[in-house]
């Protein structure tokens, strides 16, 4: 039987850039499947169904968590997204190394599940510098980015759950940090047990 994959948990304010940051690790580790969650909202320009989300309505949406599809669920301001419980317990099983990119509500609901995951929690350089991407986007009204800062207080709050917190003041330094984690992760002991028994069972002969 394959070796269970480590499953890693990229979460972090919004407006941090969690969805750059993931997109590089996944250029730099191909060992690394992203797992690709359902949302209720509309692609962007750009999107691409099973790439990007799976797009779906609202109704298929609650069914999914009435039939308990979700490893972890959320309502992240507008909009509903999940984490498809299925494709992510098969990848883990054929030892495949698995990432999410969820807020951090869901990243708290799957803590209860896998507590043996890899939660890394991104955090901005700065406070105005959070403030600035928030505005840099553009998309907001003046209301809905004073909701964002301050749930990203309360987000930051709760950092303390995670195993690691990564700042990310340069996209590619921040993803270098997040793959010596996964390196390291895949190093220790515990993950590496058989291969000390099938040594010491060969060393005895
Ligand atoms: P966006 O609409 O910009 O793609 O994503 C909005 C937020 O939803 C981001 O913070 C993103 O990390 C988060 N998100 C994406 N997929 C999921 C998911 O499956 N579960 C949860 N809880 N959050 C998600």
């Amino acid at each position: 039987m394959a070796k269970s994959g480590l499953l890693v948990v990229l979460s972090g304010p919004s407006g941090v850039g969690k969805g750059t940051v993931c997109k590089a690790l996944l250029d730099k580790d191909p060992e690394l499947v992203l797992s690709v969650s359902k949302t209720t909202r509309k692609p962007r320009l750009g999107e691409k169904e099973g790439v990007n989300y799976y797009f779906v309505g609202k109704e298929e949406f609650e069914a999914d968590i009435l039939k308990k599809n979700f490893l972890e669920y959320a309502k992240v301001y507008d909009h509903f997204y999940g984490t498809p419980r299925q494709t992510v317990e098969k990848l883990l099983q054929q030892g495949r190394n698995v990432i999410l990119e969820i807020d951090p509500q869901g990243a708290l609901q799957v803590m209860k599940t896998y507590p043996n995951g890899v939660f890394i929690f991104l955090l901005p350089p700065s406070a105005a510098e959070l403030r600035a991407r928030i505005i840099a986007r553009g998309t907001e009204d003046k209301a809905s980015m004073q909701k964002r800062l301050a749930a990203a207080a309360l987000e930051v709050a709760q950092a303390e759950k995670y195993k690691y917190v990564v700042v990310n003041d340069h996209i590619d330094a921040a993803c270098d940090r997040i793959y010596a984690i996964i390196q390291a992760e895949m190093l220790k002991v515990q993950r590496n047990i058989e291969l000390l028994q099938a040594f010491a069972k060969e060393v005895e002969k």
